[in-house]
C-alpha cells in the first residue's frame, strides 16, 4: 500500500483541514515536551504566528533514562487541548502505549517516535484507528524497514501516514544523529507518502537547525518538525536543539519563501 509502483501519485494527508504532500508543505512546531498550561500556550501563539501550521508537545515522553523527566502525561495532553482551543492549530503529539490511545481521542495527528518505529503492536493499533499517523524514522534502521512499518499501519486500514526522517545514528559524534536527507529522496521514490523532516532531533544543535532546514526543503521534503521553547536554556526536555520563538520567526521568513521557490503550498 506504501509502495510507489502501485500508487504513483503523491499522497496528500489532511490533518484537520491542514493538508500534507502533493506539493503542500506544512510546519509542524512546538516544544519537546508540555511543562506547563503558560509554556504551552505561549510557544502555540508564537509558532502559529510565526507560520507553522501544526502545534507540537511532548506528553508522553521516551527519556533514555528513567530518571529524566517522563512527561506531564494524560495532564500534559489536557494542556495541549487547551492550546489547541486557544489558536485552532491542529495539535500531534507521541504515543507510547496501545493503551493509552483512548486519552488520544482529541489528538489530530498521531505521533509514533524513533524508538517504537518497530513496536509492531503499537503499529498495527494506529492502524486500525483513523485519525493520521506521524511515523518517525527508528534510530538504527533502513529504509525498507521504514517503509515497511508504514505497511503496518496500513495494512490495517488507516492509509494516513505521513513518514519523519528525523536522523539516524552513524558513527559520527559531533551531532546526536546523522540527518538523512538523501533518505528523503530515495523515499519519495520508494513511496508515496509524504517525508516530514526534524532537524532538531537529528543534529541535536539549535545553531545548526536553520541550515538542515533549509536544505530539507530543497531536497524536497513535504514539511518540516521543529523543537521551538520559550526558555531553551531552562527546558526540561531537548533545550540544546531548541530554537527560541525569534530564532523560529527568522527561520519562517527563510522557509516560506524557499517554499514557493520550488513551486510548493505553504
Ligand atoms: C520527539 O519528537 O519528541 C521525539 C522523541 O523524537 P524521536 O522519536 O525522533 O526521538
Ligand atoms: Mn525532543
Amino acid at each position: 500500500k506504501a509502495n510507489r509502483k502501485f500508487h504513483p501519485d503523491d499522497s496528500v494527508i489532511d490533518v484537520d483541514g491542514v493538508k500534507i504532500g502533493g506539493g503542500n508543505f506544512a510546519v509542524i512546531a512546538g516544544p519537546c515536551s508540555i511543562e506547563s498550561e503558560e509554556q504551552i500556550t505561549y510557544c502555540a501563539q508564537r509558532v502559529k504566528a510565526a507560520g507553522a501550521s501544526l502545534l507540537r508537545g511532548g506528553a508522553f515522553k521516551p527519556r533514555t533514562s528513567p530518571y529524566s523527566f517522563q512527561g506531564m502525561r494524560s495532564e500534559g495532553l489536557d494542556l495541549l487541548k487547551l492550546a489547541r482551543r486557544a489558536t485552532g492549530s491542529p495539535i500531534v503529539t507521541e504515543i507510547m502505549n496501545t493503551e493509552h490511545l483512548p486519552l488520544f481521542e482529541n489528538v489530530d495527528l498521531i505521533q509514533v517516535g524513533a524508538r517504537n518505529m518497530q513496536n509492531f503492536e503499537l503499529l498495527k493499533a494506529v492502524g486500525r484507528q483513523k485519525k493520521p499517523v506521524l511515523l518517525k524514522r527508528g534510530l538504527a534502521n533502513t529504509l525498507e524497514e521504514f517503509v515497511m512499518s508504514a505497511e503496518y499501519i496500513m495494512a490495517e486500514g488507516n492509509e494516513n501516514v505521513i513518514l519523519c526522517e528525523r536522523g539516524i545514528r552513524t558513527f559520527e559524534t559531533s551531532m546526536r544523529n546523522t540527518l538523512d536527507l538523501a533518505g528523503v529522496v530515495m523515499l519519495h521514490k520508494m513511496t508515496h507518502l509524504p517525508v516530514v523532516v526534524d532537524p532538531s532531533h537529528a543534529c541535536g544543535h539549535a545553531w545548526m537547525v536553520p541550515e538542515l532546514a533549509k536544505a530539507a526543503v530543497a531536497a524536497g521534503a513535504d514539511g518540516l518538525m521543529i523543537e521551538v521553547h520559550n526558555n531553551p536554556a531552562k527546558a526540561k526536555c531537548d533545550g540544546a536543539q531548541s530554537l527560541t520563538p525569534d530564532q523560529f520567526d527568522e527561520l519562517m521568513q527563510f522557509v516560506s519563501k524557499e517554499v514557493e521557490f520550488f513551486g510548493k503550498k505553504m
